[in-house]
């Protein structure tokens, strides 16, 4: 049953009601390895299901353009105030819609159309919209990429000076949506200085890890972070930007009035909880032992036969290449899904194969730590992998029904927030 539970929902709507405590239930009984998601607290589902979502706030704190503002402004200097204090920054912004927004935003407080912006290339583990083609941050913009290196599978700060002098972007992202390996900060700081660009770290998929203490923070080598709030932070679907002092009035206009209209308050609300919470020690627990799985679950495959992408992971995110499988990424997932572990198909670096058809999966492990799932459990973890993998090569769907099963009964010993069995 979902919770908090739903009963003038499942009376009004049943239909609807229905549909969301199957995914409930879903959510409960599979091994939730896709890498962005995570699971967030009752506290955080409390606060994302309140009356906030009747009030508009268009504005910032004290400077609103609606009336009631007496409660408003209060959560969101308080999400505000706890970003700041868990993340170490001089100015938060809570705002964005999302991290797509988010970054859309920073584009509008440091460039004009057509002006120069460098990324991590889509395929090799970057974002949409850090420049990539069919995003409209490379449609309106110009945009150059980086790579990583076909032997190492991680980035070369060479090249990636190299470019930045010959091109001399105005913005320079790091940081990335597939990207196994630890962001070297200092490294991009030391690049954007001589290049004269203000460099954004894009943390969506590791700021739970650098707020509780697993990856090195970015603070003090970028000029602009920008995180999503739901992926390894476990807060609701939402978005930060956050700054110095210097940079703070650019970004805030951007969001609002250059991007946005009012703010979806329950959304700070829930960010505001699931920041209290990042700064406990238990959190702090949470992300070393989302990278101690990541590292076990690594091992466990690299055993198995699984060529990971850059030979292992330093965070919470694995990518493999099935080519020594002998099967595609899409058939592996959808397999996969049926047996009850759920993750996503990925292009590889240097792929051969089509976006929509890819060699490789990714995977995390931030929502299998938030159910409680240990170093203990991951050679299990990657034995039914490689079943299941195995058992689609020949279209032997009682083997991923039988594993399906079995992942429910272990599952059914770790209980999940906003569910009760
Ligand atoms: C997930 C992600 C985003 C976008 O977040 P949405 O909330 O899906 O818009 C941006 N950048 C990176 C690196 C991401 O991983």
């Amino acid at each position: 049953m979902h919770v908090p539970p739903i009963p003038s929902l499942a009376t009004e709507d049943p239909q609807l009601a229905a549909l969301i405590e199957g995914e409930a239930q879903r959510q409960h009984d599979k091994l939730r390895m896709i890498a962005s998601e995570n699971y967030v607290s009752t506290a955080v589902l409390e606060a994302s299901g309140t009356v906030l979502t009747n009030k508009y706030s268009e504005g910032y704190a004290g400077k609103r353009y609606y009336e009631g503002q007496q409660f408003v402004d209060q959560i969101e200097t308080l999400a505000i105030e706890r970003a700041k204090a868990v993340f170490g920054v001089d100015h938060a912004n809570v705002q964005p819609y999302s991290g797509s927004p988010a970054n859309l935003a920073v584009y509008l407080a440091f460039l004009s159309p057509g002006d120069k912006v460098m990324g991590m290339a889509l395929p090799m583990g970057g974002h949409l919209t850090h420049g990539w083609s069919v995003s409209a941050t490379g449609k309106w913009f110009t945009s150059v990429r980086y790579n990583v290196s076909k032997e190492t599978g991680r980035i070369d700060l060479d090249e990636v000076r190299d470019i930045a002098h010959r091109e001399q972007p105005k913005v320079i992202f790091c940081g990335g949506t597939a990207v196994p390996r630890t962001i070297d900060f200092p490294g991009f700081a030391e690049i954007a200085r001589e290049v004269g660009a203000v460099l954004v770290a894009d943390i969506a998929h590791i700021a739970g890890l650098i707020a509780g203490g697993a990856h090195p923070s970015p603070v003090g080598y970028a000029d602009v972070i920008t995180t999503t709030t739901h992926k390894t932070l476990r807060g609701p679907r939402g978005a930060m930007i956050m700054t110095t002092a210097e940079h703070a009035a650019a970004i805030d206009k951007a969001v609002f009035p250059g991007l946005q209209g009012g703010p979806h308050n329950h959304t700070t609300a829930g960010i505001a909880v699931a920041l209290k919470e990042a700064g406990t020690d238990d959190f702090r627990a949470y992300a070393h032992q989302v990278v101690a799985n990541a590292k076990a679950l690594a091992a466990a495959l690299t055993e198995r036969g699984f060529a990971l992408s850059s030979g292992g992971t330093d965070n919470h995110l694995i990518l493999a290449d099935l080519t020594p499988k002998e099967i595609g990424g899409k058939p592996a997932a959808q397999a996969l899904d049926r047996a009850g572990i759920e993750l996503n198909y990925n292009t590889v670096p240097y792929d051969t194969r089509k976006p929509f058809d890819p060699s490789g999966i990714r995977l995390g492990t931030a929502a299998l730590t938030t159910r409680g799932l240990t170093e203990e459990q991951m050679p299990q973890v990657a034995a039914w992998m490689d079943e299941a993998i195995t058992a689609a090569g020949k279209n032997d769907e009682a083997t991923l029904e039988r594993i399906a099963g079995e992942v429910r009964d272990l599952l059914a010993s770790y209980p999940m927030p906003g569910f009760a069995r």
